[in-house]
Order: structure tokens, then C-alpha cells, then sequence
């Protein structure tokens, strides 16, 4: 089966073709065309410009992707799109594209969830077999999943405030660093003292798999206004230092709740245990590596996919829609853009919300 997927729920427009025969599963083409210039001088996204970029770019990226794979559209035997959660706008042109691509060429159509393109991500890379732990970090995300089946996700825990990502980049603005602030957040917590600062490790206290980030964000701000209270700007090392504080404590709550999320996917006794990351966060190799030590642990493979698969891409949408395909799963043009799509609901869109 080979599908062409359709990604535009933040801001990244990306267009991929995906064959997949038995287990193995090939990328044949993978196309993603970035916002940051449009949004740098706004200081974050800005979902007007997003939707319009993305209506913009899109059949160009499907273009490339179609050629780029070697393949035209009658040789495709579907269409997948991200239909959710996103920005409103962004997902709304994606799925419009969509529908126009598949009612052309007469080509199923199957809508997909962004979030289980992540967390299926480990199966269009290593072949992952069911059931499996995943962990999402994402720019808008954080949570635990069991992932037993392609549609069949159980949210373990999750973050009741910010995401990772997001307190990478508040961090990251705070400091004068550039976005996404990520990566570069990264690149100077290498130059820092982790242990110059103490940031909190909120809700380690509390039994369970949940997170919250809000207030290591508000404790960052709060260091880095006594540095320059102290030292009338923000010196270079002490701001590696912060980075460092920050990043270590970011990495020793994910590792300590992916503790007891193992313990809750090990009880279930699964044959071949394995714990895999997703998401933009993912892509950092400190925190990789204490999830890593976590997994070793308990005797888990890990499994961590390559940083262009890591951050939204649409190889994992074309993926996950042949998963859905494969299970029987059809949609059609009354397919709808949704906002907000809980992983877990996914089988029952009519149930609640949450990130
Ligand atoms: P979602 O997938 O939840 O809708 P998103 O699309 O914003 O959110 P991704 O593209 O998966 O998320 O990831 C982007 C996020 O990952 C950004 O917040 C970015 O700062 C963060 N990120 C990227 N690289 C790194 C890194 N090396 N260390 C930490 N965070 C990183
Ligand atoms: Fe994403």
C-alpha cells in the first residue's frame, strides 16, 4: 500500500509518500517546509499567517513529494491527512487539499490524528509490535500513551499545564535565545553548570504519571530577573547555567514519572517490552539519554526515531493513515477539522476534550 500524507496542524507544512508492504515500510519521499522566518518576529506562531502559508504551500510540498517518491497519483491507493488536534486554520487547508487531491484522482481518503502519527512513529521506523509505551513531547504535548493498536491508545498521564516544548521556548525567549527555542536551549545547557541553579521538579511529590511545567517556567523567569537585578544584564556563562538548571530538571521529571509509567505497561506483562519517545522534545540528547537509563532499568527497549521523524512531518501521517486503512477505516469529504482530539477517544470523536 502506498499513501501520500498531509500535515499542516501547526507550522510546519509537509507532504510524504509512505509504502508499506507486510510490516516493512518505506519512506518514499518526505517533504516539510518550515514557518519559522514568517513567525519569527511575532515571538511565537501565529495562526492566521500559519493557515495562509500552509494554504499557500501545500500543493507545492505535494508536488515534491509526488516526484521526489517517483510516483505519480493513479499509482497511490490513498490520501491521509492530519485532521486534528492543530490550529484550526492549518488543519482546515490541509484537509481541504486533501479532499481535493482524493476526489480527483478517486482515491480513499483517511483523516488522521496528529498525536498518533507520533506515537505510531516507532512503527514506521522499527517495526514496533503492539503493546508498547510511548511517551509524546511535543511543542503542544505531553503524556503517556499505551499504544496496544493502531486506533487502540490509553493515556496514562499527562501534563495538566504547559508542554515541554512550550516551556523549551518560553525558556528560551526569557533568556534572549532564538526560536524554536529547543534546540537552542540545548546548544548552551551544554556550555552550563546543571547543578550552578536548583529548579523545581514539580509534582514529583505526588504519586501518578501526570506533569506540570508551568511553574518551572515562572521559576526561570524569576532566576534570571535577580541575575540581572545582581549583574545589570544577563552574563553569558550564567545563562548557560540557567539553560543547564532548566534542562536538568525537565529531564529528571520526565525520567522519574516514565519510571512509574514503565511499571504501570510492565504489570500488563507485555512479551517484548519497549518504551519509545516522540515528539519535537524527543529530539534532545540529554533527555533521550535519561529516558534511555530509565528504560535499561527495567530491562525495556528503548526506542527513540530519528529527529526529522521526532518533529511533525508527514511521513508518520501517510504511515498512521495506512494503519487506519488497514483496519478498514474510510473516511469521506464530510471529513471535518477538528481543534481538539483526544488520542484516547480517538474511536469515539464525540467525547470530551484535552490536550
Ligand atoms: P504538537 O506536535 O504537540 O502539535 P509541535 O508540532 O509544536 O506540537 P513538534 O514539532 O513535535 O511539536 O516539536 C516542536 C517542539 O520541540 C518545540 O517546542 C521545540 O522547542 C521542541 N524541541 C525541538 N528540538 C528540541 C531539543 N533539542 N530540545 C528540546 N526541545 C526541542
Ligand atoms: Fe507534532
Amino acid at each position: 500500500l502506498t499513501f501520500l500524507g498531509l500535515e499542516s496542524s501547526c507550522d510546519d507544512t509537509a507532504a510524504a509518500v509512505v509504502r508499506v508492504e507486510g510490516d516493512r515500510a518505506e519512506i518514499l519521499s518526505s517533504v516539510v517546509a518550515g514557518q519559522t522566518e514568517l513567525h519569527a518576529a511575532f515571538g511565537g506562531v501565529v495562526p492566521e499567517i500559519a493557515a495562509r502559508a500552509h494554504a499557500e504551500k501545500l500543493d507545492l510540498c505535494v508536488e515534491e513529494a509526488l516526484a521526489a517518491s517517483g510516483m505519480t497519483l493513479t499509482q497511490l491507493d490513498g490520501v491521509a491527512v492530519t485532521a486534528g488536534p492543530g490550529l484550526i486554520g492549518g488543519v482546515i487547508s490541509g484537509v481541504m487539499c486533501a479532499k481535493g487531491i482524493a476526489a480527483g484522482a478517486g482515491l480513499p481518503l483517511i483523516g488522521v490524528n496528529h498525536l498518533a502519527g507520533h506515537a505510531l512513529t516507532p512503527r514506521l521506523t522499527d517495526g514496533l509490535a503492539f503493546p508498547y509505551l510511548m511517551l509524546l513531547v511535543s511543542g503542544g504535548h505531553c503524556q503517556f500513551l499505551l499504544v496496544r493498536g493502531p486506533e487502540d491508545f490509553s493515556r496514562l498521564g499527562g501534563t495538566i499545564d504547559d508542554a515541554p516544548g512550550e516551556a523549551f521556548d518560553k525558556t528560551a525567549k526569557l533568556l534572549g535565545l532564538p526560536q524554536p527555542g529547543g534546540p537552542a536551549v540545548e546548544a548552551e545547557a551544554k556550555k552550563g553548570d546543571p547543578k550552578a541553579f536548583r529548579f523545581p521538579r514539580p509534582l514529583l511529590d505526588r504519586p501518578g504519571c501526570d506533569f506540570s511545567f508551568s511553574g518551572l517556567k515562572t521559576a526561570i523567569l524569576r532566576a534570571r530577573d535577580e541575575v540581572v537585578a545582581e549583574h545589570g544584564g544577563l552574563p553569558r556563562q550564567i545563562r548557560s547555567d540557567l539553560c543547564a538548571g532548566f534542562q536538568a530538571a525537565v529531564s529528571d521529571v520526565l525520567a522519574e514519572k516514565s519510571r512509574r509509567a514503565l511499571a504501570i505497561y510492565l504489570a500488563e506483562e507485555p512479551a517484548t517490552p519497549a518504551f519509545a519517545v516522540a515528539g519535537g522534545v524527543a529530539a534532545n540528547s540529554a533527555i533521550r539519554a535519561a529516558l534511555e537509563t530509565v528504560s535499561a532499568e527495567v530491562g525495556a527497549r528503548f526506542l527513540a526515531p530519528p529527529l526529522r521523524l521526532c518533529t511533525d512531518n508527514a511521513a508518520m501521517i501517510a504511515f498512521a493513515g495506512i494503519e487506519r486503512y488497514r483496519l478498514g477505516a474510510r473516511d469521506d469529504l464530510a471529513l471535518s477539522a477538528r481543534p481538539r482530539w483526544p488520542l484516547d477517544q480517538s474511536a469515539n470523536p464525540l467525547l470530551g476534550s484535552g490536550k
